[in-house]
């Protein structure tokens, strides 16, 4: 088991209850999507697992470790496990795709062997060969959502979390995003995807959680009854 959550709630401190009572179980290799509407709390589900919120009440194990009562020097180490994707991408402008992975590597202490080694291995991952060398400024937004994930598997996560990460993407180009998704999760890293398209959701027929007020409403193995 990669991820248990045992009624977790998580109450602002303005009063805002943004989760209610979750409880849920994400095995190691599974792919599964985070659907609800706006402000149903997945935003603050994905931050809890790489511990930029904690809960109010209940507990969470990622890989069989309490990250509620995490010692603060250990939250760096569950953050390396973790690869994040966004729908704006959050790329560094000033630096070049090959770079912008190269950073993630250099902040958790890899060497410079090690890095251009993998550095190349993550760009070929994600289909990004022969545009190393470009700015994000230089390239189309499904590009830079390459860069984006090749960034997030740079130190070999043990999950992705990719929040919306088609937000910003035409259908087709949306696509071939999802295929490259499913591609690594193929090879064993597990995926949380949070997303409004259904269109995607339905298609990929893959569990789904449906939030709802902090709730989760369904837990669906294969998308059916979401969409
Ligand atoms: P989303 O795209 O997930 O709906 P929001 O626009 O709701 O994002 O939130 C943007 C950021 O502001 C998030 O980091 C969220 O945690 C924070 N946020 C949302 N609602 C509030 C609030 N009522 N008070 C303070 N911060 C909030
Ligand atoms: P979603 O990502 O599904 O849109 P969020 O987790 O962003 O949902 O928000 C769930 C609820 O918690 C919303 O009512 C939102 O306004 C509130 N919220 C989110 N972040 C904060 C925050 N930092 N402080 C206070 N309220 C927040």
């Amino acid at each position: 088991m990669l991820v248990q959550f045992y009624n977790v709630s998580k109450i602002y401190s303005n009063g805002v209850k943004a989760l209610d009572d979750v409880s849920l179980k994400i095995e190691r290799g599974e792919f599964l999507f985070l659907m609800g509407p706006s402000g149903a709390g997945k935003s603050t589900l994905i931050k809890l697992f790489f511990r930029e919120e904690v809960p109010t009440r209940g507990q969470i194990f990622i890989a069989s470790r309490s990250i509620v009562r995490m010692k603060r020097s250990e939250v760096p180490p569950l953050r390396r496990n973790i690869g994040i994707i966004f729908q704006d991408f959050k790329l560094l402008e000033n630096k070049t795709a090959s770079e912008n992975i190269a950073f993630a590597m250099e902040v958790v202490g890899a060497n410079p062997k090690e890095i251009r080694q993998r550095v190349a291995e993550v760009i070929e991952m994600v289909g990004l060969k022969g545009r190393e060398n470009s700015f994000p400024g230089e390239l189309s937004g499904g590009e830079q959502q390459r860069v984006g994930i090749a960034r997030a598997l740079a130190n070999r996560p043990l999950l992705l979390i990719a929040d919306e990460p088609t937000g910003n993407l035409d259908i087709d180009i949306s696509r071939e995003i999802m295929e490259l998704l499913f591609d690594i999760n193929r090879k064993g890293t597990t995926v949380i995807m949070a997303t409004h398209a259904r269109e995607l959701v339905k298609a990929a027929r893959k569990r789904v959680i449906l939030l709802d007020k902090g709730r989760v409403i369904a837990d669906n193995p294969n998308g059916e009854s979401i969409v």
